[in-house]
């Protein structure tokens, strides 16, 4: 399987690495939305958001945790997002699981900026009981 972030764990492809432990490897994003702009990945390769293990979820949620500490310490951002893009309608473009860290600037032009909808009479409570019975099941 050919996989870009399984080569940079495996050091068969450089990556500007910032931390990495037995369970996770983070490293600079090549196409930064900033300019700090980090990713964290399991180096056992998921797919994605659904396919990670609890324990591995652990890892990489604490390691999420650690790098954002070290971005806001050392870059001194406004402020910072965390994303994770699950298939293509979502922006995936690689399919090895990641956690983006985008440090964000008042200035920047970064824009996350949907049209939200409303809901229809009586459809937001469809909604709710249609995840709240896929919860439980
Ligand atoms: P996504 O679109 O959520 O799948 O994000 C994939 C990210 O990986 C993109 O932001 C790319 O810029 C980044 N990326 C792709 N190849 C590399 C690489 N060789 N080193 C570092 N980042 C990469
Ligand atoms: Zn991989």
């Amino acid at each position: 399987m050919d996989c870009i972030f399984c080569d940079i764990i495996g050091k068969k492809e450089s990556a500007e690495i910032l931390y990495e432990n037995d369970r996770v490897i983070s490293f600079l994003d090549i196409r930064p939305v900033n300019y700090g702009h980090t990713l964290v990945i399991p180096k056992t390769h998921y797919e994605n958001f659904l396919s990670v293990p609890p324990e591995e979820m652990e890892a990489l949620i604490l390691a999420t945790q650690k790098l954002s500490n070290a971005i806001v310490k050392s870059l001194i951002p406004d402020g910072f997002n965390i994303v994770v893009n699950n298939g293509i309608a979502a922006g995936q473009s690689i399919f090895h699981f990641h956690f983006h860290i985008i440090p964000r600037f008042k200035s920047d032009d970064f824009k996350f900026r949907p049209n939200l909808k409303s809901y229809d009479d009586g459809t937001m409570k469809n909604f709710a009981e249609k995840i709240r019975l896929a919860v439980t099941t």
